[in-house]
């Protein structure tokens, strides 16, 4: 089931809220950013995310195909979303969980997880190895 979520920045100038349901699969992928940042995302949709504040503390990251937006706060540095404009599912917005508020270790520790092989572009499949994401 859906719950609303606020999540911030580490100096809390950003902070989101989104809709997300974490008895749904979350992520991590062994990408070239996932891998450096360690991104742990669940995913919201568009209608289902909205920032609270620090939008122009923002800075917006792109490379590659430049599909994908990686938002960071230039204060902390941290990224508490990211926006996937080309997806199989559209446009998504990808929450960092760990960025979550009101959420114990207990339940973190139960949200699910798929590894995905963001290394090699092959988001269908799981990477060989992946316990180290
Ligand atoms: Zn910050």
């Amino acid at each position: 089931m859906k719950k609303t979520y606020k999540a911030t920045c580490h100096c809390s100038q950003v902070v989101i809220e989104a809709d997300l349901d974490l008895s749904q699969t979350s992520f991590r992928c062994n990408c070239s950013i996932c891998r450096r940042s360690r991104f742990w995302p669940a995913i919201a949709m568009p209608e289902g995310f909205r920032i609270l504040s620090g939008e122009g503390e923002l800075t917006r990251y792109v490379f590659g195909s430049q599909k994908n937006h990686h938002y960071f706060c230039r204060h902390c540095g941290i990224r508490v979303f990211g926006v996937g404009n080309e997806t199989p599912i559209g446009k998504m917005y990808g929450v960092n969980i760990g960025c979550l508020e009101g959420v114990t270790e207990e339940e973190l520790s139960r949200i699910p997880i798929t590894y995905v092989e963001g290394m090699h572009d092959r988001p269908d499949r799981a990477p060989e190895f992946f316990q180290y994401l």
